[in-house]
């Protein structure tokens, strides 16, 4: 499991071992989901907010709650912008390290600050950090969120992937439907500001649309 979520394309076997969660988007229609985790942070989200707003382009941001306490003004910009956003944990724990209590409880401390600033959300959208869920994590947390996976991870978070390397993950992975993996995190920094714009162009150019959830 560790290793088959290291892929640049998800692999069906995967998913269907969490058939429940969101991996791609079944359309006909040319849209890709970009989704951003890890912010909302100064170095980096504004960023990726200009990009988007030049191609009017949506996406969907998972925010790690203690970044939104950090960050109220950048996670206002990215609702006033009309993305959306999801949970990606308080303190972004990873599900295999802790007890189920410790996980639920980061989840909901999260899912609160995200109230407090949007009110009660329908959907409420999920994603675990690092896509780890433990079965007893996810058969419960599937019954109260919406979780979103992914189907082409850019490989943006890897400190020794070549920022090309990140673009051509995605440009060459990225079809109709796809939900893809990049981070407004400062060890993304550089590989974002170097692929996202290429990303935008390229897919605008062949006629896709960059949709929220
Ligand atoms: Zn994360």
């Amino acid at each position: 499991m560790l290793d088959a979520l290291l892929f640049t394309k998800t692999s069906p076997l995967l998913s269907a071992v969490y058939p429940d969660c969101l991996w791609k988007v079944n359309t006909k229609e040319k849209i890709l989901y970009l989704t951003f985790d890890d912010g909302p942070i100064a170095e980096t989200t504004p960023f990726v907010l200009d990009e988007l707003k030049k191609w009017n382009a949506k996406a969907i941001f998972f925010c790690i709650g203690k970044n939104i306490e950090a960050n109220p003004e950048i996670f206002q910009r990215i609702i006033n912008q009309g993305h959306s956003v999801g949970n990606h944990t308080y303190d972004h724990l990873n599900g295999w390290n802790v007890s189920d209590e410790i996980y639920f409880e980061n989840i909901e401390k999260c899912e609160a600050v995200l109230n407090s600033k949007l009110g009660t959300r329908n959907p409420k959208l999920l994603r675990p950090p690092y896509g780890k869920l433990k079965p007893s994590q996810y058969s419960k947390l599937k019954s109260e969120y919406k979780l979103i996976m992914w189907d082409v991870l850019s490989f943006d978070f890897d400190l020794k992937m070549q920022e090309e390397k990140v673009l051509q993950n995605v440009l060459k992975n990225a079809e109709t439907g796809s939900i893809v993996v990049m981070h407004d995190s400062l060890k993304a920094k550089s590989k974002v500001e170097y692929a996202l714009p290429k990303i935008l162009k390229y897919f605008s150019e062949k006629g896709f649309e960059f949709s929220a959830l």
